[in-house]
């Protein structure tokens, strides 16, 4: 299938929109999977070329790279290289060996975000520290760093109490390298299936909803916040996003508040996602940030006057920052994780979704595997529908049943 075949782009390119020449023209992103890949129609729009590096020639953004430096994302040479077909490099993988890009930052490349934003979400502790540092609100910790005794664990886990959640430090994202401790008999095999890695231990929030929030900062410090979200997560992995999240006007008031707090003490130039928890009493304690677009902000680009892949792009690219309000009363973000099913299943369900009315389907063309993230849908709503049945509509289709016949 073409990359741009299905997918709902805002075609052609506005000229009345398109930046004046000016000195960035070529953008450097480091990974090419599919938040690389949804950068490029915006890319086109903004007159910017992008230059990926990314391990796999089948990596969805090579499709629309101008050029792509094949390699993984944390070899640091190869960015090298990557440099010097750039203007400005950004991120949409967070996982690189940022002591080995700081040779390049000192000889005058230019990340964007800055290494020391990357530095700071590449260890959980880290991330925790910064946000008790500017006064944001955490669940209660504590770290381990991997050498300690099975005693020192358990008296770390005590302090915190359970049921407790064990993350490793480094590396995890959809919830692998995360793990639910319901008490002292779980914890020594927790932290040994995870090979007594580096991890933080947090209490377990029992939280009312997950919500997020992106938001975008420019170089010369103008500031963008999108609309606050709720997350919705199967397996602790992101299933469903909806656009507005139905909270009170003072708790999303209050994510505005964090996203600005932590864009301007991250001197931040790009976009970044928030991950918050809402407790009973409304009281919002922060997850955790990547300094990207994020899943939570796919829905920007159908539902936001400007998508968060734009929005990144204006802020590393020195354009003015865009819009970010809603286009319609409400949208909702399905997640199209792959399933323990034939390819042909797949690519069956994909023809019955693409029938749904008022809705997007981006498919990122990846190798199917079970709980791969493969594509997403986002239906626009009418201010009187109701978004979880929307989205159940959608999931039935999805995640249903297929019959022995269908398989
Ligand atoms: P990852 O980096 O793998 O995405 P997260 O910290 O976002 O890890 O955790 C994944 C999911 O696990 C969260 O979205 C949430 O549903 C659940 N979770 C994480 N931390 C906690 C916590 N302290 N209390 C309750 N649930 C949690």
């Amino acid at each position: 299938m073409p990359p741009w075949d299905n997918v709902g782009w805002h075609n052609g390119i506005d000229t009345m929109d398109q930046a004046s020449p000016r000195s960035i023209q070529r953008v450097g992103v480091i990974g090419g999977g599919q938040l690389a890949w949804m950068m490029g129609p915006a890319a086109q729009k903004l007159g910017l070329e992008l230059v990926v590096q990314t391990p796999q020639s089948t990596d969805p953004a090579v499709a629309i790279a101008a050029a792509t430096v094949l390699a993984p994302v944390a070899d640091a040479a190869a960015t090298a290289s990557l440099a010097t077909q750039c203007d400005v490099i950004t991120f949409e993988n967070e996982f690189i060996d940022c002591g080995g890009l700081q040779t390049l930052a000192q000889q005058g490349t230019v990340f964007r975000p800055s290494l020391e934003v990357l530095a700071l979400v590449l260890d959980k502790r880290h991330q925790r520290e910064f946000f008790e540092r500017i006064g944001l609100p955490n669940p209660r910790y504590t770290w381990l760093e991997g050498d300690e005794s099975e005693a020192e664990l358990a008296a770390r886990a005590e302090a915190i109490g359970y049921p407790l959640v064990m993350k490793t430090r480094r590396l995890g994202y959809d919830g692998y390298g995360t793990a639910v401790v319901q008490d002292a008999a779980q914890l020594g095999t927790t932290w040994h299936r995870l090979n007594h890695a580096p991890v933080l231990l947090e209490e377990f929030v029992p939280f009312q909803q997950e919500l997020a929030i992106m938001v975008a900062r420019s170089a010369r410090g103008d500031v963008a916040v999108y609309p606050t979200v709720e997350t919705q997560q199967v397996d602790q992995i992101c299933r469903r996003v909806l656009a507005p999240a139905r909270v009170r006007a003072a708790v999303a008031s209050r994510l505005e508040g964090i996203a600005r707090t932590l864009a301007e003490e991250l001197e931040l130039v790009g976009i970044v996602g928030i991950e918050c928890f809402l407790t009973a009493g409304d009281r919002v304690l922060v997850n955790e940030i990547a300094p990207r677009t994020h899943n939570s902000g796919h829905y920007t680009l159908d539902a936001c006057a400007t998508s968060q892949f734009e929005q990144q792009l204006r802020a590393v690219g020195d354009r003015p920052l865009g819009p970010t309000a809603l286009t319609c009363p409400q949208a909702v973000m399905v997640n199209l994780l792959g399933l323990d099913e034939s390819d042909a299943s797949h690519h069956r369900k994909l023809e019955r979704l693409k029938q749904q009315p008022r809705a997007t389907l981006y498919w990122y063309n990846k190798a199917i595997r079970p709980g791969r993230k493969l594509g997403h849908l986002t239906l626009r709503l009418d201010a009187g529908a109701e978004p979880r049945d929307a989205a159940a509509a959608i999931e039935a289709i999805w995640y249903g049943e297929v019959t022995p016949e269908e398989a």
